[in-house]
């Protein structure tokens, strides 16, 4: 058996080797490492994809977050809710930009921001809404949408673990997670599931005068050469993290089925497993089904309800097999981002999670083999 990784990214390149070898290459040869045509090219084959009106390439997904709230003019001391249970990027960049962040409980059965916990945490200062499409799931966009139209906020997709991903609508719509909100965020890590080999990201939006603005933003706030009409960052994703990602777009439907069998197979194997409950899917789908892509798997995520979780971590690093424990500390929690107003009844979910979850292998590569010994290793400890 090929020894077992959590994100597989050397087998993954030994079969676009030469897809990516010549992609890099052309950059190489035209020395155009900036702003070069291929920036432009994976823009607009993004936005095809996506079938979204804008793309606005950056260096990476905390940055993408940053300045889409700086996009949206949100002034200090403005509140933005958003969940509890994520990677610390979300609540950092709403921090720094002073605004406040209101952190809460999610839904147990899908991990994504709970709805009535937003309805309770809006007041007359919220702003905004960051829904982060959890793992590979979108959170329920049609509440979303609704409460944020009802009171006139903002909606910023963190979009970083769902590219790819779809959502259909109460009405039987569809569209591509990160193209739903006003704006939404990714990241191009090289383990997200579409991932260049440095650090990239990108800003969505459908509305012209704030991608207008955005460009401006992520060039040192110049909309004309030299003339600095607000303040910006300056956020590139560069020429070569753009080639590696022209050559992967192609593929990312392919990847993602790929996860989605992975998926498919641990659900099979766990589904009778006493003290194990497997990621449920939201939205009103009853399980991965064939055509079924509203979920991409960024992580396979279990719950171990019977105490023994970090037992299970201990005996799986015993035989070889990687894990994640996404995330074992809540927001909440966090040195950095506590707050006398937070009350501990309010993060039930969120603080049973991170007591219970684990994040087993997931890529584009596992095999039948691989996945048997992963999800035999775990039922036998567990029985
Ligand atoms: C990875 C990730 C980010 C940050 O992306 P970087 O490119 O690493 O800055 C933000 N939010 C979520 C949910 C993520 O998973």
């Amino acid at each position: 058996m090929r020894k077992i990784q959590m994100v597989d990214l050397q087998g993954q390149y030994e079969f676009i080797k030469d897809r990516v070898n010549n992609s890099i290459n052309e950059v190489l040869e035209t020395a155009t490492f900036i702003n070069g045509p291929e920036v432009r090219e994976f823009q607009k084959e993004l936005e095809g994809y996506l079938d979204v009106k804008h793309v606005i390439p950056c260096a990476n997904g905390t940055d993408a977050l940053q300045i889409a709230m700086m996009g949206l003019d949100l002034q200090p001391g403005d509140e933005v809710i958003t969940a509890d249970f994520t990677f610390a990027a979300t609540v950092e960049v709403i921090a720094l930009l002073q605004l406040t962040p209101v952190l809460v409980d999610v839904d147990e059965n899908n991990f994504n921001i709970d709805i009535e916990a937003v309805k309770k945490a809006i007041t007359p200062k919220t702003k905004a809404i960051v829904p982060v499409h959890l793992f590979g799931q979108c959170a329920n966009m049609d509440a979303i949408m609704e409460i944020a139209r009802e009171h006139n906020l903002y909606v910023i997709e963190d979009n970083a673990q769902g590219i790819g991903a779809s959502y259909t609508f109460a009405d039987g719509t569809k569209k591509k997670s990160g193209t739903i909100g006003h704006v939404a965020a990714t990241s191009f890590f090289p383990s997200k599931n579409l991932g260049c080999y440095g650090d990239g990201g990108a800003i969505f939006t459908n509305d012209d005068d704030l991608a207008h603005t955005i460009r401006g933003i992520v060039n040192h706030g110049m909309y004309e050469r030299y003339h600095h009409d607000v303040v910006g960052v300056n956020s590139r994703l560069d020429s070569i993290q753009a080639a590696v990602l022209r050559a992967k777009l192609p593929l990312l439907d392919l990847y993602n089925n790929k996860r989605r069998d992975a998926a498919r197979k641990y659900n099979t194997a766990f589904r009778e497993t006493e003290h194990v409950k497997i990621p449920q899917m939201a939205n009103g789908c009853e399980s991965i089904c064939d055509q079924c892509d509203c979920h991409v798997f960024h992580q396979y995520t279990l719950r171990i309800t019977n105490g023994k979780r970090d037992a299970l971590a201990q005996h799986l690093v015993e035989k070889g097999i990687p894990f994640g424990i996404y995330y074992p500390i809540p927001l909440h929690k966090q040195k950095a981002y506590t707050d006398t107003r937070y009350k501990e009844e309010n993060f039930k979910v969120t603080n049973t999670l991170v007591q219970e979850v684990i994040s087993l292998p997931m890529h584009t590569e596992l095999d039948d083999e691989q996945i048997n010994y992963i999800t035999n290793t775990i039922k036998n400890f567990l029985s």
